[in-house]
């Protein structure tokens, strides 16, 4: 994972530090997919001026990949810049963007050269307030409501020549890259809610008595608290083995894919036992299980649906068939 070697990672922002304190926002969306593209393929100029505050934490990032007709099919992108002079300027429009309308910089990928299919994407570092950017509402989701996302419109957006990220064209090859990295955070998220979710169950089935004994000591509860520790034991260990693997500079997308399927589902799996254990007190939203189970949601689709990690998995054991 990102790891800011060069820059202090303690944030001057007494609030940023206060909310990750409070584990308001998770560490994924502070230093993760808005950051990790331009400390993976970001020149030393861009570094300093985007990476290195959103390190320290005074701001938080945002990655712009998603659009209306590209989600899964993100080679569809159809948002395009164009080069004038010394400046690109973008036209088109994302959707479900993590941090949007608060970020002090927004990665976007955009088509900048059509006739070149997935080669002809590029990406391209926007920084706050440009003129020509506007956002949509803040989406209602189910879970994950501490976390901003919104729609974001580009009209005439003009940025700089050099904030181009990386080569023209790889755009598409960086993402996948990016993404590689993302999908072990979002393992580790989902390692980290899950974990949550089995700690509120455990200290409920010790607490909890039905007929005159704590529900822990009935078989069909202990089970379900058994699963739980199998599931948390092992996405864990998915985790760190593709986190090590990344560190050693060797393959991970295999590896990465796995944890990150492994884990959100066995996650959901868990949390969903853990209201099951506090009976109708877990269907309250007086109880966190209640939030840890709609948070956990999202983690078999954002960084690639559990199906397309499935398709990754696949053609890496099967090699190429056709
Ligand atoms: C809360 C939230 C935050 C997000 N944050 C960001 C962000 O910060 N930046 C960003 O760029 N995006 C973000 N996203 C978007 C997210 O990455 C996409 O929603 C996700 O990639 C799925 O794309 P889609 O929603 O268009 O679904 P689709 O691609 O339309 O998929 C719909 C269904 O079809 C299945 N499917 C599609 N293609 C295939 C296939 N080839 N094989 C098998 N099944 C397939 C999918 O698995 C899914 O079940 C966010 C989404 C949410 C909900």
């Amino acid at each position: 994972m990102l790891r800011p070697t060069v820059w202090p990672p303690r944030s001057r922002s007494r609030r940023l530090r206060a909310a990750v304190a409070q584990q308001r926002w998770p560490m994924q969306h502070i230093i993760g997919l808005g950051s990790a593209p331009i400390a993976l393929f970001g020149t030393r100029e861009q570094k300093e001026r985007f990476l290195a505050p959103a390190a320290r934490g005074d701001y938080l990032a945002a990655f712009g990949l998603t659009e209306a007709h590209a989600g899964s099919d993100a080679g569809a992108t159809r948002t395009a810049a164009v080069l004038d002079g010394d400046e690109w300027v973008i036209n088109g429009s994302k959707m479900w963007i993590t941090n949007a309308p608060i970020a002090g910089h927004i990665i976007v990928t955009a088509v900048t050269d059509r006739e070149r299919g997935k080669k002809g994407i590029s990406a391209l570092i926007v920084p706050r307030a440009t003129p020509g950017m506007s956002f949509g509402k803040h989406e209602s989701k189910m879970g994950l409501r501490g976390s901003v996302t919104a729609a974001i419109s580009f009209d005439n957006v003009r940025v700089p020549k050099n904030n181009l990220l990386g080569e023209r064209g790889r755009g598409f090859i960086q993402f996948l890259q990016v993404l590689d990295g993302g999908r072990i955070g979002i393992a580790a998220m989902a390692v980290g809610l899950a974990q949550a979710a089995y700690e509120a169950a455990l200290r409920y089935a010790r607490e909890r008595e039905t007929f005159g004994k704590a529900i822990g000591t009935y078989q069909s509860v202990a089970n379900m608290i058994a699963d739980m520790d199998v599931a948390l034991e092992t996405a864990r260990t998915m985790v760190y083995r593709a986190a090590w693997l990344k560190d050693q500079g060797r393959p991970f997308t295999r590896e990465a894919a796995v944890a990150k399927l492994y884990a959100s589902e066995a996650a959901e799996r868990v949390c969903r036992d853990a209201i099951q254990v506090f009976g109708g007190y877990g269907y309250s939203q007086e109880f966190a299980v209640e939030r840890l189970y709609r948070d956990v949601r999202l983690l078999t689709i954002g960084e690639g649906t559990s199906e397309i990690l499935r398709g990754v998995i696949a053609r890496s054991v099967l090699g190429a068939l056709d």
